[in-house]
């Protein structure tokens, strides 16, 4: 067990937005925060350092880059910022947690952290169709190239203005990215496994009433065209009712098949809700004492770069008060 002298403020879990703003107020506040970044990630929407936004292409609407910035630079400018001020990092995976009692201990391989306030910033993570295409380029495949799981991001790049493109799905998530994309792209065809959406009334009302909406009813995606051109153009498509192939010329494809909450380090030890996300209240307060969780791993609604900032830094200000009133012996109201 690692001794004593050795435990620490503050760790924190995750190295997206969330995380690196959470770090930078922690390690200006001297809590000397130490970050398990998560490592290299695979590239497949899977967290590894500098979490989504590492998978996505220009950012357009992070506030301070009139012109837009490259998600991977975005996140390797807060990453500097944050070594600045002097906050260390572990660039592995979290593997294990004991938040049995404080001060608690986090489990990267064989090598163990303790801590007093714990930061959960684990992200979450789109769900893909497991398709090649959806690989990055460099892997071969076209993630990054046409295919996307973020409108919000990617929506505005020149390759979709005046094209049609697809958008996965039947959700919530499906319906606002499609409304999103109408901004740019000539049509959006809403491509569902079933022949029902289950996005809410107000959405499918929306979907109704905007003429560039289009539909491809009871049908999934079994590859996207073509990897060989490094773009894309066009879907292949298969009926799950009659099982019968067609292909669609598109010049994008959008996933909105639902996020995964990489929650499940955490399960354990935190009340999490139906869905996976963490459950906190007073903002980023979880339901174990001490333990704090901000960004995409505890919000269901907003879901953007500069929200789970903002969460990183409430949860970083709570947890410096929490410290405080520990230190002073004060009762802690959670
Ligand atoms: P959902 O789980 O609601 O929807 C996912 C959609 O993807 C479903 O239509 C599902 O089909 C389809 N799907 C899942 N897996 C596959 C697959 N392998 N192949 C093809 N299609 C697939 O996820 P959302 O992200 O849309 O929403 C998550 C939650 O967030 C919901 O509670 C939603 O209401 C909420 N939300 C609310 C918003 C708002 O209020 N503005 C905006 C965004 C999300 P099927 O229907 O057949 O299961």
């Amino acid at each position: 067990m690692t001794p004593e002298l050795d435990i620490r403020n503050v760790i924190i879990l995750g190295s997206g937005p969330a995380g690196y703003t959470a770090a930078l107020y922690a390690s200006r506040a001297g809590l000397e925060p130490l970050i398990i970044d998560g490592g290299v990630g695979s590239g497949q929407g899977l967290q590894g350092q500098g979490g989504q936004l590492t998978i996505t292409t220009e950012v357009e609407n992070y506030p301070g880059f009139p012109d837009g910035i490259m998600g991977p630079e975005l996140m390797l400018r807060m990453r500097e910022q944050v070594a600045r001020f002097g906050a260390e990092f572990v660039e592995e995976l979290a593997t294990g947690l004991d938040l049995t009692v404080s001060p608690f201990t986090v489990a990267v391989g064989d090598d163990a952290y303790r801590c007093k306030a714990l930061i959960v910033a684990t992200g979450a993570s789109a769900r893909w169709l497991g398709l090649d295409a959806e690989r990055p380029v460099w892997e071969g495949g076209l993630g990054g190239a046409g295919v996307s799981a973020c409108a919000t991001c990617d929506g505005a790049l020149p390759v979709f203005r005046g094209k049609e493109v697809a958008v996965v799905g039947g959700g919530d998530t499906a319906a606002e990215e499609a409304l999103y994309l109408t901004h740019f792209a000539s049509k959006v065809i809403i491509v569902h496994r079933r022949d029902q959406l289950r996005a809410s009334a107000i959405m499918q009302r929306r979907l109704q009433e905007n003429p560039k909406i289009d539909y491809l009813w009871n049908k999934v995606i079994t590859a996207i065209d073509d990897p060989a051109e490094r773009k894309v153009t066009a879907i292949q498509l298969k009926d799950t009712l009659t099982g019968e192939t067609s292909r669609r010329p598109v010049a994008g494809v959008f996933m909105a098949i639902g996020h995964r909450p990489n929650s499940d380090l955490v399960r354990d030890w935190v009340e999490l809700d139906a869905a996976g996300y963490i459950r906190t209240h007073h903002d980023v307060r979880t339901t174990r004492r001490g333990v704090f969780a901000c960004g995409d791993v505890q919000d269901t609604e907003y879901r953007q770069a500069i929200s789970a900032a903002g969460s990183g830094c409430m949860a970083a200000i709570q947890a410096e008060r929490y410290l405080a009133a520990l230190e002073a012996g004060a009762e802690v109201d959670w």
